[in-house]
């Protein structure tokens, strides 16, 4: 089980007392705002319901003089007595890989040398099929990527805080070696973050996607299909490069606002994701921009068809595949061939 160590205990101390009382991690807080995690009061080492915060980051982004999230990670992993989990151990993943037959009947898409591509645990683990998405995907715009050798996870997930920093940054720098100075995308908004927070640049695939725009659109598209933009809220930074891919697809975003999906939190949750569902309402499909986001959206019973934006540009390209894969469908008449 997770005890914080020395190193993290004197770092989430550190981070603690830096706390100027401001508040504002309160007011932006989704958690918060549906009876759950209270960030300042986590802050302050009072009992604030740490088990139910989100992980959304909301509060780093607004607080003027400390990094609430960091400490609310190694709370609640504390909290939850995680540990870490024998499928890191095994895989270098704590969700264990699905197995190859998953990737059964798909189409070849060939491999190429362009990019490395850095999947992450979720979409490991439990989507495969964004690999062949984002292979669809930039294939299309003239790019082949293949999936990085030796890939493991990017260290973000709760149950590797028991590690130091030191000791997960150096799986992302061994990572690093192995990318051999080739660019590295990732599909996962978090994998991006937490990558980069070791220094390591593994650019978010709306990031990359964004520089072919002008490719994009000369494919077939997806003219009509009528998109709620839900990019994720650890992809918030890239929602402008987000929307440019959207928009170049032939896509019509909707105008929501965004939200957080509100992952698996109970009493959280539900309220958040029927938010989610009522904003999108006016939608053909939501796009995201989050593998996790994507699996909680697939997940609602009578809830809005989901797609990746790299499925999205799949899709401009004329292949559904991925399709398939999915709990909830799109309208096949809202795909075009
Ligand atoms: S926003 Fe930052 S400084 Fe303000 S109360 Fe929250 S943690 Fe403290
Ligand atoms: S990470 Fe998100 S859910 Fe957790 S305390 Fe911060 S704002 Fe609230």
């Amino acid at each position: 089980m997770i005890e914080m160590n020395e190193v993290n205990s004197k770092m989430v101390e550190a981070l603690m007392v830096s706390c100027i009382g401001c508040k504002r991690c309160e007011k932006v807080c989704p958690s918060y705002a549906h009876g759950g995690c209270d960030p300042y009061y986590v802050m302050h080492g009072w009992d604030g319901n740490v088990k139910a915060c989100i992980g959304c980051g909301k509060c780093s982004e607004s607080c003027p003089a400390t990094d609430p999230k960091t400490v609310m990670m190694h709370m609640k992993a504390e909290a939850l007595g995680l540990s870490i989990p024998d499928s890191f151990v095994k895989h270098g993943y704590v969700i264990p890989p699905k197995d190859a037959s998953w990737r059964e009947g798909l189409l070849e898409v060939p491999e190429g040398d362009d990019m490395y591509l850095m999947p992450g645990c979720i979409v490991n683990g439990k989507i495969p099929h964004l690999k062949y998405a984002a292979a669809r995907a930039f294939r299309a715009v003239g790019v082949g990527i293949r999936e990085l050798p030796g890939n493991k996870c990017c260290m973000y997930p709760l149950p590797l805080r028991g590690m130091t920093d030191v000791e997960r940054n150096s799986v992302k720098y061994r990572m690093r070696n192995g990318m051999h100075g080739r660019e590295t995308v990732t599909l996962c908004s978090g994998c991006c973050n937490e990558m980069a927070r070791g220094g390591v640049y593994t650019p978010h695939v709306s990031t990359v996607l964004a520089r072919y725009t002008g490719r994009i659109a000369e494919l077939p598209g997806v003219g009509g299909l009528k998109v709620a933009l839900e990019p994720g809220c650890s992809a918030e930074r890239f929602a402008a490069d987000f929307e440019a891919v959207v928009r170049s697809t032939g896509a019509e975003p909707i105008g929501n606002s965004r939200g957080c999906c509100g992952k698996n939190i109970e009493g959280v949750s539900e309220a958040l994701m029927k938010e989610r569902q009522a904003e999108c309402a006016d939608a053909d499909v939501i796009v995201v921009g989050c593998p996790n986001c994507m699996v909680f959206y697939d997940a609602v019973p009578n809830g809005k068809p989901v797609l990746h934006l790299t499925e999205l540009v799949a899709l401009a390209a004329g292949d559904s595949e991925t399709q398939r894969y999915h709990r909830l469908k799109l309208d096949p008449a809202r795909i075009k061939k």
